[in-house]
Parts: structure tokens; sequence; C-alpha cells
């Protein structure tokens, strides 16, 4: 079987369970996939990063054995998660053609290196690195850093999107911060960005949305959750599609052209201007949510029948607010009227929670 090699096809697809949990649902969903000519590799996880005890942690080696066989049925290659040293060592052993580190891994610097340490001067496999579970680029590209040291060939190595954890309220289970992707392609500009839309969104009806949205933003392809009956699966069921669903997903993303077919696309011009859209549409996200909070409050001082502007409160807010940013590149000007215009609406939004 040829050896797999990143880059050779664009965009790369790799879809497949969240875990493989039995060798009849694995098999099943695998060769559904296989079979329809639109997936490159079949993704499983055997070894589960669970964040509390007592779930499904992984179904072990003998899952290394249903992957290993769709390969031979299908000849597709296969990927699995790894976190230790001797996940690498088993997947190695049965012939897994793309480890990845999982978004709980990226962000411990010990195991990242264990990893690396593992893959010493291997010039074949292919490691994907998933962003961590915190906004932390430096994380992430001292991830890449760790493997590119031990000797792993930079052109074996790609990054994959799963979208940040984060405290508020979100529509996605990780929200995807698409800035965060631009900082960390411009210090790899080479390496292929697939983006997880099944982590982002953690449910199914966002998940085009997030993979078209990838698309746009010229990402190189997608690694999807797939299962025979989503909503029995050990782990991440909500997010998980069955292999028509999946399949019926990859074909109505529109990828578009990339470099050069289309060199106004890339222009450095225009990759600042998606930047620019993506922060935008972020900031509205973020000042939504903090109407939001401010509508709670609204209710909060109705029920005890406080009135609305408290002018000591919002002084000091704007005093701290002008001393944070200093240093920022923004005028205070500036600060004063962003600031005015959000406590305005913010009041609106509290009078019309009073009158009710
Ligand atoms: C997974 O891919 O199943 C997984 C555990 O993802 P993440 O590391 O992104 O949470
Ligand atoms: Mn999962």
């Amino acid at each position: 079987m040829e050896k797999f090699t990143l880059g050779q096809k664009r965009p790369l697809i790799i879809a497949g369970p969240c875990s493989a949990e039995t060798r009849e649902q694995t098999m099943e969903t695998a060769l559904k996939l296989a079979r329809s000519g639109k997936v490159d590799v079949i993704r499983a996880g055997i070894w589960k990063p669970r964040t509390k005890p007592g779930t499904f942690e992984g179904i072990g080696e003998v899952g290394l054995e249903w992957l290993s066989e769709v390969k031979r049925q299908t000849g597709i290659p296969i990927a699995v998660e790894v976190a230790n040293h001797t996940h690498v060592q088993t997947a190695l052993k049965y012939g897994v053609d793309i480890l990845w580190i999982g978004a709980r891994t990226t962000v411990s610097p010990f195991a990242v290196q264990e990893i690396a340490e593992a893959l010493h001067d291997n010039k074949d496999v292919t490691v994907l690195v998933k962003n961590p579970m915190t906004p932390d680029i430096n994380l992430w590209e001292g991830a890449v850093k760790r493997l590119i040291a031990e000797g792993v060939p930079e052109k074996n190595i790609g990054l994959i999107h799963r979208g940040f954890s984060y405290f508020g309220h979100s529509t996605y289970r990780n929200p995807p911060m698409w800035h965060m992707i631009f900082d960390m392609r411009s210090r790899f500009p080479e390496m292929m960005m697939i983006c997880d839309p099944s982590h982002i969104c953690g449910c199914r009806p966002l998940l085009l949305g997030i993979a078209q949205q990838a698309a746009d933003l010229c990402f190189d392809g997608i690694m999807i959750e797939s299962h025979i009956d989503p909503d029995k699966a050990w782990s991440d069921a909500s997010q998980q599609v069955t292999p028509e669903d999946c399949i019926s997903l990859l074909d109505n993303i529109m990828w578009r052209a990339k470099s050069a077919e289309d060199p106004e696309f890339n222009s450095e011009l225009n990759i600042c201007r998606q930047k620019i859209d993506q922060i935008d549409s972020e900031l509205f996200d973020l000042l939504s949510q903090r109407m939001r909070t401010a509508d709670k409050i609204g209710q909060i001082k109705k029920a005890s029948n406080v009135a609305i502007l408290q002018s000591n409160r919002w002084n000091e807010i704007t005093r701290r607010m002008i001393s944070m940013t200093r240093g920022m590149g923004l005028s205070e000007e500036f600060v004063n009227t962003v600031l005015e215009a959000i406590h305005m609406e913010s009041i609106n939004h509290q009078n019309e929670i009073m009158n009710k």
C-alpha cells in the first residue's frame, strides 16, 4: 500500500467515529464512509481523554485491529489520537498512517515532548496537532516545534482547528475564535490547516455552517465525526452524524480555490479583510453576550426596585477601561466613544425590562 503523504490531496477529508466502540460499529461506519469515495482517511479514537473518570475511556488496542482491517479491505489510510509514548508505539505497530495529538494533550508540554521523542526521526508517519483547549497560540506553536526539534519532517505535520474552550455563553461547544487561526497560520504558512467542525459545534445543526466557513477561509480539509447510530454513541453522541448525513454534508461544502488558481484570493489584502470580517463578527457576538448579561442585571434591579443608572459604578468602569486600554494603540477618545455607546445600549435594554 502506498504511503500516505500530507498535501497530496486538498481538501483532505477525514471522517469516522469519535470512538471505536465495537468491531461492528467501527467496521460498518468506516466501510460506509470509505466506499462513498468522498472520504480520504478514516479516524477513530482508541484511547479517549475524558473529562471525568468512570465514563468510556476508549476500547484500546483491539480497536486498532478493526481499523487495520478497514485499511486492508479498502486501502484507505487510518488515523488515531495518541497521548503518550505507548500509544505512539502501539499505533505504529498496527500501521496507523496519521497520528493526531488531541486538544487536551497539546496543552501539556510534558506529554507533547514524550510523543515527540517517541517519534524521533520518524520520516513516515503524519502527525496532526490539534489546537490546545485554551486559546493559547504559543502552546500550539510550541507543540509543533517540539515535533520538529525531534526530527519529524515539517511536511509531515498538519494542524487541526477544533475550537477553544470558553467559560462564557456560546452557541458552540468550543467557539471557533477564527482570528487565532490566522495567527497560527502566519507562524506556519505552509502547514495544512484542517477544521474539525464536530468539536467546535458540539451539535449537528451547526456543522455545515462551520465547515463552509472553514472552506471559505481557505482551510485545507475537514475532520468530522460519524457513527452508524449517533444517538447511541459512547462518546460525543450529540455531535456525530450518520455516514449518510456525513456524506451529504461533505457534498454540500463549497471548497474555494487556493493560491495558484486564484491569486487574488490569497493576496495579503484579502487575508487581512477576512481577518477583519471574522474579528468584527466575534466583536458583535461578544457585545450581544454583554447585553444579555445587562438584561439579567436589569431583572435583578427591577426585582429589588433599584435605579438603572448608578453613576459611581459607571465612572469606575470608565476609569478602569481607559487605564487598561492604555498602550493598546487605541486613543482615549475612541475608548470613551465605544464605552458610551455600549453603556447607552445597556441602559436601553434595562429600561425596556423595567417598563415591561
Ligand atoms: C476527538 O477527536 O475525538 C477528540 C477527543 O477531540 P479533541 O481533542 O479536539 O477534544
Ligand atoms: Mn470526539
